[in-house]
């Protein structure tokens, strides 16, 4: 049974990099090591108690791998949404795409010198990466992500909530 509140954790192989920063941008655990082939993955993915996700069909059936049939990442998502349900909207940002470190905030005083300065205006809220020094913000690409996630929950039929009444009739 699961834990109210606990995460999926995952490791994406070397063929799903680009699935594995969605996946980090919206706060999930990925590991991604495409130095790692995909036996070796495997094995570190289940000694962290990771979900392999993959799109190598050799180890497809194999216990603690979710295979990724198609090569979209749209499509990607939506199968490890359906198989992992966890609710990926109203999300700050909190995982860095490039190290899968948490993020920390960010004093809006120390960001001043080190974003653009429109960014700095019309933001209030920032977080860095300690590992890589990156600085984040929920700007439009955070939008436009949230965007998708919800078309791709609507896909998947899955009940928002706060529109259970409005549907009704
Ligand atoms: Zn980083």
């Amino acid at each position: 049974m699961a834990v109210m509140g606990e995460e999926p954790k995952f490791a994406a192989d070397r063929m799903l990099g680009r699935l594995a920063r969605w996946l980090r941008l919206l706060g999930v655990d990925v590991l991604w090591q495409p130095n790692l082939g995909g036996h070796e993955l495997l094995r570190l993915a289940r000694s962290q108690g990771r979900v392999m996700l993959t799109r190598d069909s050799r180890l497809r059936t194999a216990r603690d791998v979710l295979p990724m049939e198609s090569n979209f990442l749209r499509e990607q998502l939506r199968d490890v949404l359906l198989a992992c349900p966890f609710d990926p909207r109203n999300r700050t940002v909190s995982r860095c795409s490039r190290c899968n470190a948490p993020l920390r905030p960010l004093a809006r005083d120390v960001v001043f010198h080190q974003v653009p300065l429109y960014v700095y205006a019309s933001h209030e809220r920032f977080f860095w990466c300690d590992q890589c020094g990156r600085i984040y913000w929920e700007g439009t690409h955070q939008q436009r992500m949230r965007d998708e996630i919800e078309r791709l929950m609507r896909l998947i039929g899955a009940d928002s909530g706060a529109d259970k009444t409005s549907t009704a009739g």
